[in-house]
């Protein structure tokens, strides 16, 4: 909300028409010819900045919707608008798509260059690297194989203690204190997977080899290759990754074993199995001590504090309705933040139900609106305001631990508790994470590898990076299905190592709070601030933060956890 925007509107009296593919087409016609016939830099930024805002209109117009459908995905008007957005988008990217080839071969391209600055031009290219109309019969493939995946997991039904669940309703009882609930709920969830192993096998082999095949007519070795440019990776590569992960194997892999040990302990069994996993404390993970319609009043009070400005972003962002906090039905489940690009204004949407889980998700969220705030004037192309994904989930992390100091206000005399779970779960996720990352670069390194030698890869590295799992002979597990849970290994391919990356990040930023307050805040801010005007590393390191691939750094950060955890 910077001065020069207008004057911030309640999120209900925002008027929504659907835009006009017409009008989209015609501005990106002329711009493009603009671009190609222009010899004066002033002509094609005109030209350039007019198409801007008519994308920016577009991609508002389909936030608005898409956010008002998430509200109440029973109203068949905001589904008709979905279904209109899901029709027009592809024609949408692909005329985008010939306006930035224009910009891309300007014959004035380095003095464009000199006024824009490479990031966008960084970015243009990779999407040219990425889709060609060679590919468009695959790429539709893959996403009718992804679709039928997500719809096979949406319709799963478990019967439980003579209830029928899905897969998210069966969270609760996974983490159960009482250990005969909660082995019976993991069975049930086994049993799931094992009766649908066959169809999920099928649907991910078609999947590896369509993606190579894909690769392969762009003109890439393999999927790897393809997978690192859809993430756009511009400055780190699969041997940087692979070295991220020997150094995750290295230093946090032991503590994640004593970890369990001390876990072990405190539930006072004689061996964790699988089924212990989910639950830390024995008498349950803590949970806020106050009641939810307390949440945003106290979110409030604690970001007031925390930058020292009253109202706070979230609450000028609450008092004009650009959040909905908690579950009901007919609303879409999970949490996200998302920006109106016109308005300038970020949107957050999830579900409370509460768990420890709702103060994490809050905050982790503001992370993101603060950032997109931040950022608002970083760059005049929309594209460049938000950077590369595992850059935006350093600022929502990076919130998570720089508000531990205030969850006194949320979970009272368990916020100690709540911290020691938080950054725990934080630990026991790098690991998980590295496996997930390693598995889909063994696979696609190797896509003719039958689905029953994919199931034994992935026991193997299981070993390697969860060696205290004890699968208790399970016929699920215990061949190597885990990796049938992930969905990102089916829908979002080389994605996971980004919240890895993030972590190790948000982690430094943790650590340089806890001596000097004021210097992490204020890396906190520069790297909000930056928005995507630059590649990961050359933002972290802008920022004051060192690379998370350093070896050094990950040591570093071991040895911090383990004296905050006391292990
Ligand atoms: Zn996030």
């Amino acid at each position: 909300m910077s001065d020069d925007k207008m004057k911030m509107p309640k999120f209900s009296d925002i008027q929504y028409t659907r835009p006009s593919v017409e009008a989209f087409r015609e501005c990106a016609m002329s711009t493009r010819l603009k671009l190609m016939a222009a010899r004066d830099p002033d002509v094609a930024e005109n030209a350039i900045m007019t198409f801007q805002r008519e994308m920016s209109a577009f991609d508002t117009a389909f936030t608005l919707c898409m956010i008002r459908h998430d509200l109440d995905t029973s109203d068949s008007f905001w589904n008709d608008e979905m279904d209109f957005f899901d029709e027009h988008y592809p024609v949408v990217s692909e005329l985008s798509a010939g306006v930035y080839a224009a910009l891309l071969h300007s014959e004035i391209r380095p003095q464009l260059e000199e006024r824009f600055g490479t990031m966008i031009f960084k970015k243009t290219q990779n999407q040219r690297d990425i889709v060609s109309s060679e590919v468009l019969d695959e790429l539709s493939e893959e996403s009718s194989l992804e679709t039928e995946y997500s719809q096979i997991l949406s319709e799963a039904d478990i019967l439980f203690k003579g209830k029928h669940q899905t897969l998210s309703t069966m969270t609760p009882f996974l983490e159960s204190t009482d250990r005969e609930t909660r082995k019976k709920a993991h069975k049930a969830v086994s049993d799931y997977y094992l009766s649908n192993k066959p169809k999920f096998d099928e649907i991910y082999d078609k999947m590896v080899k369509i993606r190579t095949t894909i690769s392969k007519k762009l003109g890439y070795k393999d999927f790897v290759e393809l997978g690192y440019k859809r993430m756009e990776r511009y400055d780190y590569d699969p041997e940087k990754v692979s070295v991220f992960r020997d150094n995750v194997v290295k230093y946090i892999v032991p503590i994640t074993s004593e970890i369990r040990r001390l876990q072990k302990n405190r539930l006072g069994v004689d061996k964790l199995f699988y089924y212990d996993l989910p639950c830390l404390f024995l008498h349950g993970n803590p949970v806020p001590n106050i009641p939810q319609s307390d949440y945003f009043s106290t979110g409030c009070q604690m970001f007031g504090k925390m930058f020292s400005k009253d109202p706070s972003f979230f609450q000028v962002l609450g008092e004009h309705d650009f959040m909905d906090l908690f579950s009901r039905q007919n609303k879409a489940t999970g949490g996200y933040c998302a920006s109106l690009l016109d308005y300038g204004i970020p949107y957050i949407l999830m579900n409370a139900n509460s768990t420890a889980d709702d103060v994490a998700t809050m905050v982790h969220e503001s992370g993101h609106a603060y950032a997109a705030l931040r950022s608002i004037d970083s760059s005049q192309f929309i594209e460049c305001l938000s950077p590369t994904l595992e850059a935006c989930e350093i600022h929502s992390t990076a919130m998570e631990y720089l508000t531990y100091p205030y969850m006194e206000m949320f979970f009272g005399n368990h916020a100690d508790a709540y911290r020691e779970q938080h950054m725990t779960l934080a630990l026991l996720f790098l690991p998980y994470g590295c496996l997930v990352d390693e598995y889909q670069h063994v696979v696609y390194s190797h896509p003719e590898m039958t689905p029953e030698e994919r199931h034994a890869a992935w026991r193997e590295l299981e070993k390697k990076y969860q060696p205290d799992i004890d699968y208790d002979g399970d016929p699920f597990y215990e061949p190597g299905g885990a990796w049938m849970k992930k969905e990102h290994i089916f829908t979002s391919p080389f994605y996971y190592i980004d919240y890895c990356l993030a972590q190790v990040c948000a982690l430094q930023i943790w650590d340089i709070s806890r001596k000097n307050r004021k210097k992490a805040m204020t890396i906190y801010e520069h790297l909000c601030a930056a928005g995507g005007t630059k590649t990961l590393i050359d933002l972290v390191e802008s920022a004051g933060l060192e690379s998370p691939f350093s070896v050094d750094v990950m040591k570093k950060l071991a040895y911090q956890v383990c004296d905050y955890l006391n292990l």
